[in-house]
């Protein structure tokens, strides 16, 4: 009926990561995290040897969902309701790899429209029922667990089945769209009728547009189509108060922007039924370019006068020199970015511009629209890489990070299959602060690895580039100590990651939200009256905290 990922894990069933074709990559893992990647893994966790709370549903409340959206579309089986008990953080997978499944939800509830969202809220609210809006299951930041010792009944309510393109007015280039379509789906309907959203977070595959609203998700060519708080321009939502539908207008002066309300408000002020979204005409030329520069500060510099300048590229991404390293460990042998590392490339990068192999850093910068516009930003664009020592390797690398780049998140799998915890924190900053976050953090997730003592990895890019700063995106991982629990060890390291953030004026996150998993930087990033205002709005349009409590405060 509606697809699903793995209970235990990210993506399809059937689908995982391999490094067999990767030669470089377990010498690599080897030396940077003594993790032995040709060693058993564990196998995949079977369900039938766990034991899931049950059910608590009461009758009258079962009855009333089943009146509200028809019998089918209301499910107590345990694995359905499994899945919908957490998202993929790391956290959500070492528990449920434990058969550490908290508070399950009682029932899911699948509805088909509008009418019936209210109606099912309206049956949940008269039973005191919490009540989940559940998308994809993709976020990693805790926002869709029940609270442990929640003893009302909780419904995870499924938006899979409202996934259609409603509307498009073609002459406005606004898309209207039900929020529970994934994103292959979304972009399937609008390419057929010539359009796109230009929205690809690393998760497209298994989020929705409603879970990318509620999280103010941020996708790969956000640089020229925005995030998703740029390109949603009105919402409709049902509350406890009733509908909220904001305007379909590019811009109001309206007091308080109710639609940014709504944005990132992970399912606690109501359940978001369908947006109106910025799309585009497909466009007639897309490229993503491979540059070398010669250290992370000099790609740094060069992403902020590619910012100011009259460029205007869809991505711009620049590794440090250890994601550098970590990028040509994971190429295939023959393949595209092997070649990056030719001898006549490396011979180039010494010779010709001075380049310290080890502390090298490449870059993508993606360009498209009309083939006149691609020109003139990819000649934009290499002066200012030639200002910063930098220098293009071709588009051939670029066509391979983009075709595999929904790939890539299968690896943590992988990885904790064999003992060893990788994940992801990032941020957004200033300019003038952006070094200082980037080196702060490392030093500081080098001194929970320390503390832990193991041996661990941490690497970095640049992504998402503003007028006045930038996404920083941290990657992690170690094998666990094996002497404290591993989640007790991962809160560590997550958590001097995090705090460097908030003390460097940094932010707790620039597009993964809030959640649980960051609740607790909430006041520290938005001041502590910031945070009574988040607060107060929850409290006032959800007085019973019935609407997924315990998320972002
Ligand atoms: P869910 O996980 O189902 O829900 C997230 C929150 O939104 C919950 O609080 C839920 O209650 C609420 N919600 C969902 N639907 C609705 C609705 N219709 N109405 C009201 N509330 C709702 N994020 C990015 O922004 N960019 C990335 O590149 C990116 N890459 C990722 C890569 C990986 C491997 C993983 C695991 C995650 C990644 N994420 C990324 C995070 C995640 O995909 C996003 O947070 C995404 O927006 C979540 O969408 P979802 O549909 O899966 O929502």
């Amino acid at each position: 009926m509606v697809e699903h990922m793995k209970w235990w894990g990210w993506g399809q069933e059937g689908v995982s990561f391999h490094h067999e074709d990767k030669p470089d990559l377990a010498p690599f893992v080897l030396e940077r995290v003594g993790l032995d990647l040709n060693g058993p893994g564990v196998p995949a966790p079977d369900f039938s040897k766990f034991s899931v709370p049950p059910s608590q549903a009461p009758g009258a409340l079962r009855e009333a969902l089943v009146a509200a959206v028809g019998a089918r579309h209301v499910v107590d089986e345990d694995l359905d309701r499994v899945v919908h008990t957490y998202g993929k953080s790391m956290r959500d997978l070492l528990r449920i790899r434990r058969g550490d499944f908290g508070r399950v939800p009682d029932l899911v509830v699948y509805p088909g429209t509008e009418a019936e969202v209210e109606a099912v809220l309206r049956a949940a609210l008269a039973a005191d029922a919490v009540v989940i809006p559940f998308g994809g299951g993709s976020n990693i930041v805790g926002s869709l667990e029940a609270p442990r010792d929640e003893t009302r009944p909780v419904l995870s309510v499924d938006m899979g089945r409202m996934n259609a393109l409603l509307e498009v007015d073609e002459t406005s280039q606004v898309a209207r769209i039900q929020a529970g379509a994934l994103g292959p789906h979304l972009e399937a309907q609008l390419n057929g009728r010539g359009w796109t959203l230009g929205h690809f977070p690393d998760s497209f595959k298994h989020s929705t547009l409603g879970g990318w609203i509620a999280t103010r998700s941020s996708g790969t060519q956000s640089d020229r189509f925005g995030d998703i708080a740029d390109i949603t321009r009105a919402v409709r939502v049902v509350t406890p108060r009733g509908v909220v539908a904001t305007r379909n207008v590019p811009s109001q002066s309206t007091g308080p922007s109710v639609r940014e309300m709504v944005l990132g408000s992970e399912g606690r002020l109501g359940i978001i039924t369908e947006a109106t979204v910025q799309v585009h005409r497909l466009a007639e030329e897309r490229v993503i370019l491979a540059y070398f520069f010669p250290d992370y500060g000099s790609g740094l510099r060069a992403m902020r006068d590619i910012a100011a300048s009259d460029a205007y590229p869809s991505i711009t991404r620049v590794s440090d020199e250890n994601e550098t390293a970590f990028t040509f460990a994971t190429s295939k042998k023959s393949a595209g970015l092997s070649a990056l590392l030719s001898k006549g490339v490396k011979l180039y990068a010494t010779k010709r511009k001075g380049m310290d192999l080890s502390r090298m850093c490449l870059s993508f910068i993606g360009f498209e629209g009309s083939a006149a516009h691609v020109k003139r930003s990819r000649g934009l664009v290499n002066d200012i890489v030639a200002k910063h020592g930098g220098f293009c390797v071709g588009a051939g690398p670029g066509r391979l990070y983009d075709q595999k780049k929904f790939d890539t998140p299968y690896i943590r799998d992988f990885i904790l299959d064999r003992g060893a915890i990788g994940d992801v924190s990032e941020t957004s900053s200033s300019w003038s602060t952006m070094q200082t976050v980037h080196d702060n953090t490392v030093a500081a997730a080098h001194r929970a690895f320390d503390e832990i003592g193991v041996k661990g990895f941490i690497f970095c890019h640049l992504s998402h580039s503003y007028h006045m700063g930038a996404c920083q995106y941290f990657t992690f991982a170690y094998v666990s100590s094996g002497r404290r629990d591993e989640l007790e060890e991962y809160d560590l390291v997550k958590g001097a990651i995090q705090q460097t953030f908030i003390d460097n004026g940094a932010t707790l996150s620039h597009h993964h939200a809030v959640g649980r998993e960051h609740a607790r930087w909430h006041e520290q990033d938005t001041s502590p009256a910031g945070a009574e205002i988040v607060r107060a709005l929850f409290d006032g349009v959800d007085p019973g905290r019935n609407l997924n409590p315990g998320a972002i405060t």
